[in-house]
């Protein structure tokens, strides 16, 4: 924590003061929520001295802040843990591209803003989490299916309101078109365990609870939880195993951390080292193996708890293509009565 400044949504005052302007830094608006990300920044002060000055919030403050701010905002780069939110920053004019040949060596296209205005850093996929004595996994096969009758009452996920819920959503109207899509939602409603609530890792705790069967939740979830400090969370997650939908057709849905540079980054070439470091090999270990998600970087090999769960086919939807089809997923949701 010693070079990384954490700074709450109405502390602003307070990051003015921490940025003296003659020091290297760059500023970052961070809706990602997890450890790994201190350990990171630290790592990257270390090694170029830049320090690191972060405000966190969720991805709609941040997002608003932005626009407030306008050309006075202090902020240099944008970090939310879904790429929709960063397509909708840059449709409000919120970024600008970086033009980095790193980048584009580093990150497939289809994780990244073809343009560059945003890049994925980490790889999420959204799976399903089934209790290993009440469900066999041959009973598992697609998203799709999860609207069957034979899943009634057994189906946990959190709430509409969830970012990873509004891309999983996106890509399924993608996939299957809006009314499909409607379809699907309204059945899988109808075979919820209970109204939608909580978060990723309290579904899996709803699961050994006895409240369903199955839910939707992102893989590093599981990570954490087996590598609890908490013993409890641990016995939770060794109830509780994964099963990677849509193998044999689209591919199972995938998410990313993305970052963008600001419109207006007063440390515009300190934003870009970030980013690049983020993307290097040592910081795409530490990501996989402190918060276990994908590295984003292809060539960067897997921690053995990635291993164990399995390569994947994953859908390949461009995700800059995502801000098609959001707002026909959120009109889903409300008319599939998915709270
Ligand atoms: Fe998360």
């Amino acid at each position: 924590m010693k070079n990384t400044v954490i700074i709450g949504l109405f502390a602003f005052g307070a990051l003015l003061t921490a940025c003296k302007p003659s020091a290297e830094e760059v500023n970052v608006y961070s809706a990602r929520h997890y450890r790994a990300d201190e350990q990171l920044f630290e790592k990257f002060t270390e090694a170029t001295g830049i320090r690191v000055n972060v405000v966190k919030a969720n991805a709609d403050q941040l997002i608003n802040r932005l626009e407030m701010e306008g050309d006075m905002s202090p902020a240099d780069l944008l970090m939310a843990a879904d790429a929709g939110r960063l397509v909708l920053a840059r449709e409000k004019g919120l970024l600008q591209a970086l033009q980095s040949p790193i980048i584009k060596e580093r990150v497939p296209e289809h994780l990244r803003d073809r343009q560059g205005y945003w890049t994925g850093f980490t790889r999420r996929a959204r799976v399903i989490a089934y209790h290993k004595e009440r469900v066999n996994p041959s009973e598992l096969s697609t998203y799709e299916a999860l609207a069957e009758p034979v899943w009634k009452g057994r189906v946990l996920v959190r709430s509409s309101q969830a970012h990873y819920n509004q891309t999983l959503m996106a890509s399924i109207v993608a996939a299957l078109g809006k009314e499909e899509a409607s379809a699907w939602a309204g059945q899988l409603v109808k075979n919820m365990a209970r109204k939608p609530g909580g978060n990723d890792r309290d579904q899996v705790k709803a699961i050994v609870a006895g409240e369903g069967d199955v839910a939707i939740i992102n893989t590093y979830y599981m990570g954490l939880l087996l590598n609890s400090a908490n013993e409890e969370e641990r016995a939770v997650a060794r109830e509780v195993a994964l099963f990677f939908p849509n193998q044999e057709e689209r591919g199972t849905h995938v998410n990313v951390s993305a970052i963008g540079l600001t419109a207006h980054a007063p440390n515009a070439e300190n934003a870009q080292k970030l980013v690049e470091f983020l993307l290097s090999e040592e910081a795409q270990k530490t990501i996989a193996e402190v918060n276990h998600e994908y590295p984003v970087n292809p060539t960067v090999e897997w921690p053995p708890l990635l291993q164990s769960w399995g390569r994947f086919e994953m859908d390949l939807l461009p995700l800059d293509e995502l801000g098609k089809h959001l707002e026909t997923a959120q009109m889903v949701f409300h008319e599939a009565g998915w709270e």
